[in-house]
């Protein structure tokens, strides 16, 4: 059998983006199901500035080396230029999410993140693989 992946308990809302400018941000979370006995909650930003859309996307981890902290969440930012789609792995600490967005979760730094070996490809395999299981997702940004 073929394990596809799924998305449980999906809820979205908007409310007002802590940029300073009058716009919302959209914001879907849920645990998403990437394998076999393998899941992830994941809390996804969806906004636009100056006619640029941007996706914040975090996955709370549980405990992270080094931090100290048993729930942890790591996050990147993905946008739209013109040689194509950019994802970068950012402090978490940056994100437009608020506290509670993240389950109150400590926000793990691009350091942090960085500093341990397989986590950058584990996000963009299982961020990848959100986009594609989630089409308001990953229709978000078309390149
Ligand atoms: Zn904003």
């Amino acid at each position: 059998m073929c394990f596809v992946p799924y998305i449980e308990s999906r809820k979205e809302r908007f409310r007002a983006c802590n940029c300073g400018e009058d716009h919302d941000i959209r914001i879907i979370r849920g645990i998403y199901h990437y394998a076999e006995d393998k899941h992830t909650i994941f809390c996804v930003g969806l906004l636009e500035h100056k006619g640029e859309r941007h996706i914040w996307v975090s996955f709370i981890t549980g405990e992270w080396p080094d931090t100290n902290e048993q729930d942890c969440y790591i996050t990147s930012h993905i946008w739209s230029t013109s040689e194509g789609r950019i994802m970068k792995i950012e402090n978490s600490e940056s994100s437009p999410f608020e506290s509670s967005d993240v389950f109150d979760c400590y926000p793990v730094t691009r350091d942090q993140i960085l500093a341990v070996d397989g986590a950058k490809g584990w996000f963009i395999d299982t961020y990848l693989s959100l986009f594609k299981c989630d089409d308001e997702i990953g229709g978000y940004i078309q390149n």
